[in-house]
């Protein structure tokens, strides 16, 4: 594929993992970029209640600045030991500052005693694509597992090395990028949105 017949899009994030991944997901086709290159986008304030709301507010913010489709990505943990915590709050779990190292250990905590299959959680992600100031679609996908007692493996980012994905027996940091990306609610909404890109006529 050539640089001519390549699709463009800027996915508004600044997480370098979510970057990576939907450049492996979108693969070879697409030119990916992020907003580690435009420090002139202010920081959205994720206030929204839910991944839709804030994955709608981040890719509106972004849209005006951009010429081309604008892709948000939102997502999280959900736990429902946890009344569906960390969810919208999944990066900011442990507090607004905290690293995901600060924000895996208290969700560590907070299941310590909870066992086995009460340990049940799911990763959701909601996909807003953006053109011209408006929100064209959304897409959702979501993977279900349970939450490891222990840290393991070195892949992936955020709560992958605490995510067992359901019939595994590896957590998703101890996938390759390609087995995580075939069931995550990443790779299940990207499936989603490039059927909808690449259909005879989208919308915008
Ligand atoms: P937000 O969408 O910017 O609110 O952040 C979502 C947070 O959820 C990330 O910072 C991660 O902590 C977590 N998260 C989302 N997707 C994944 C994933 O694929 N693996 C592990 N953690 C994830």
């Amino acid at each position: 594929m050539n640089e001519v017949s390549k699709q463009r899009l800027l996915l508004a994030t600044r997480n370098a993992g979510k970057t990576r991944e939907v450049r492996e997901i979108l693969g070879a086709g697409w030119e990916v970029e992020d907003l580690t290159a435009r420090p002139d986008l202010a920081e959205v304030a994720e206030t929204g209640e839910t991944f839709e709301e804030n994955a709608k507010l981040k890719a509106l913010a972004a849209s005006p600045h951009y010429d081309g489709w604008v892709l948000a990505d939102d997502s999280g943990l959900e736990v429902d030991a946890l009344g569906g915590a960390p969810g919208v709050r999944s990066a900011r779990f442990a507090g607004e500052d905290a690293d995901m190292a600060a924000n895996r250990a208290l969700l560590r905590e907070k299941l310590g005693e909870v066992r086995g299959r009460e340990r049940r959680g799911r990763f959701r992600c909601l996909l807003a694509l953006a053109r011209k100031g408006e929100v064209v679609r959304t897409f959702s996908g979501a993977v279900e597992g349970f939450i490891a007692p222990a840290e393991r493996g070195a892949g992936g980012f955020g709560y992958d090395s605490l995510f067992v994905p359901e019939g595994s027996r590896r957590t998703f940091a101890e996938y390759t990028p390609r087995e995580k990306h075939a069931c995550s609610h990443r790779g299940r909404a990207l499936a989603a949105l490039v059927a909808y890109l690449t259909a005879d006529e989208p919308a915008a």
